[in-house]
């Protein structure tokens, strides 16, 4: 049996591993769909502590990888597909392979909140994309209009990412002022191939006959007056849901899905404990995610500490 399971190895799972490894409890790090998490979909970041010039979200996370696996922490490919927590000790399945374990950490972080539309999802990978360092360099985008669609701080780091590649790029938001930090929406705005497009929302994805996107139906919520923009790519940057569906109804989370933990980061679950963006819609950071993933691993020691007294 294993004394500690990890769901998920963004900050806050890889934090846990590296401080439940040094704490001698050797965890198994199942790296479900997104080695690296989120961050790896990241260019620069510049606001990890440690690293003044900036760091690659990417290399950011195969250092974490690293320092974890270098006090004993076993990092497995492998997604979870259902658990049984209703007795000790708690069990997983992974790839049709059960797992039993003392406690489980889920860090399993938030996945790209969609726009809805039936023209996004048929056009998806076919100029549809959640991710402009991922794809913001192929072919099909360059010297190309581009949309960003969103206002927060990933839509201004996309539309400024993208402005290496496309033409112009074009950033709709939902409102007439953007929610992303000062310093983002500032470089932002005062970027002149970016041209806002306040108070409107992307109603289609044209063109799905084309099967390629060749522009956006734009609604403007003030006016209700709908434009067409022409444009290669849709770039959609608008938040994040929990990746906590696998867990409903057994672990305890809001409306919203993100899981709540009942002290420090343990749930209502016995030997089960949170950490992470599935479980946090306020901070959110790279730092704080990593923060909890910390104190997961701290509860989770003192947890198993105290089983075997
Ligand atoms: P976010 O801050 O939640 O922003 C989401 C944006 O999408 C908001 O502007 C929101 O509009 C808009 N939106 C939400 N649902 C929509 C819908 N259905 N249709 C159209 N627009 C919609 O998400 P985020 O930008 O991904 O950032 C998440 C967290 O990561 C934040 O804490 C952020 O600070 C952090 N982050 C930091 C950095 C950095 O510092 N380098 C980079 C990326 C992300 P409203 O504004 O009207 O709500």
């Amino acid at each position: 049996m294993e004394n500690v399971v990890i769901i998920g190895t963004g900050c806050a799972g890889l934090t846990a591993a590296l401080y439940t490894a040094r704490a001698n409890l050797r965890p198994i790090v199942l790296t479900g769909i997104m080695p690296g998490g989120l961050l790896t979909t990241t260019s620069i970041v510049e606001n990890y502590p440690g690293f003044p010039e900036g760091i690659d979200g990417f290399e950011l996370m195969t250092r974490m990888q690293k320092q974890a696996e270098r006090f004993g922490a076993k990092v497995q490919f492998g997604t979870v597909e259902s658990i049984d927590f209703t007795g000790t000790p708690l069990r997983l399945t992974v790839d049709g392979s059960e797992i039993s374990t003392k406690t489980v950490i889920i860090a399993s972080g938030a996945g790209h909140r969609h726009l809805g539309l039936e023209s996004e999802s048929l056009l998806e990978r076919k100029g549809v994309t959640y991710c402009a360092t991922c794809d913001g360099a192929l072919p099909m985008f360059r010297n190309q209009p581009l949309v960003v669609v969103g206002g927060g701080d990933s839509a201004c780091e996309e539309a400024m990412y993208l402005t290496r590649f496309g033409a112009k790029v074009y950033l709709i938001h939902r409102r007439d002022s953007l929610r992303a930090s000062r310093i983002m929406a500032e470089r932002t705005l005062a970027n002149p191939k970016i041209q806002p497009v306040w108070n409107s929302v992307v109603t289609e994805i044209l063109d799905v006959r084309e099967d390629r996107v060749t522009g956006v139906r734009v609604r403007n919520l003030k006016t209700e007056e709908e434009s067409l923009l022409d444009c290669a790519g849709v770039f959609v940057a608008i938040g994040h849901v929990p990746n906590t569906q696998l867990f409903k109804g057994i672990v305890e989370m809001d409306d919203n899905g993100y899981i709540t933990p009942k002290r420090g980061t343990e749930t209502n679950v016995t030997g089960v404990f949170v950490a992470g963006d599935c479980s946090d819609h306020v901070y959110r950071q790279a730092v704080t995610a990593a923060g909890f993933g910390c104190a997961a691993a701290i509860d989770t020691e003192r947890y198993l500490a105290a089983l075997s007294q």
